[in-house]
């Protein structure tokens, strides 16, 4: 898989969210952008760091590898983690073997923000609060007004396997419930 040589953007502020990924010259369709690095970590580590109840928008470099890895993008990650979310996004991410990559779906301009579809898993007990909770601010004409993964749809997929950021977090809902890691996974 041809992989660009150098980084083919610089950070700095964006629209969607505070800092974002802008390219810097043109990425082909199909290109590997940059590897999304980090600890590898597991779930019960992942809840020891991070506690939504202390967000007001679900924000972590929280990236699911498999049932029980989680790359941390907060500790020794590269750029990558600053690559914001889109409901229409110009990039993908993809595992390969405990690696995640993210790539170019189409032809992505200098000036173009890129961005992936996080696709944040949606369990059957979420809320309207969660929803607020996250929210998306990606302008996109088909915005679904959420991060989470669309309810019940089917994916588009590539052949490749496709990968989802992670909710997989410990909080308690509105109606007082908490969710934990293993709550969010039966969704799956
Ligand atoms: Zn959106």
């Amino acid at each position: 898989m041809a992989t660009v040589k150098e980084q083919p953007f610089v950070l700095r502020k964006s629209a969607i969210q505070g800092t974002g990924a802008f390219a810097t010259r043109t990425i082909r369709r199909g290109q590997r952008i940059i590897e999304y690095t980090g600890e590898h970590i597991d779930n019960d580590e992942a809840d020891r760091r991070y506690d939504d109840e202390k967000m007001k928008r679900h924000h972590t470099f929280l990236f699911i590898v498999n049932d029980d890895e989680i790359i941390d993008g907060a500790v020794n990650g590269n750029d990558s983690r600053f690559i914001n979310h889109s409901c229409e996004p110009n990039a993908e991410a993809v595992i390969e073997g405990k690696q995640i990559f993210i790539y170019a779906l189409r032809t992505i301009r200098p000036g173009d923000e890129i961005a992936y579809d996080y696709q944040y898993e949606r369990t059957d007990e979420h809320t309207d609060a969660d929803e607020k909770f996250y929210k998306c601010l990606c302008g996109a004409p088909n915005c679904r007004g959420s991060i989470l993964a669309p309810p019940k749809k089917k994916r588009k997929t590539s052949g490749r396997k496709r990968v989802r950021k992670t909710v997989k977090k410990t909080r308690t809902t509105n109606a007082g419930k908490k969710r934990g890691a293993r709550d969010a996974r039966r969704a799956r």
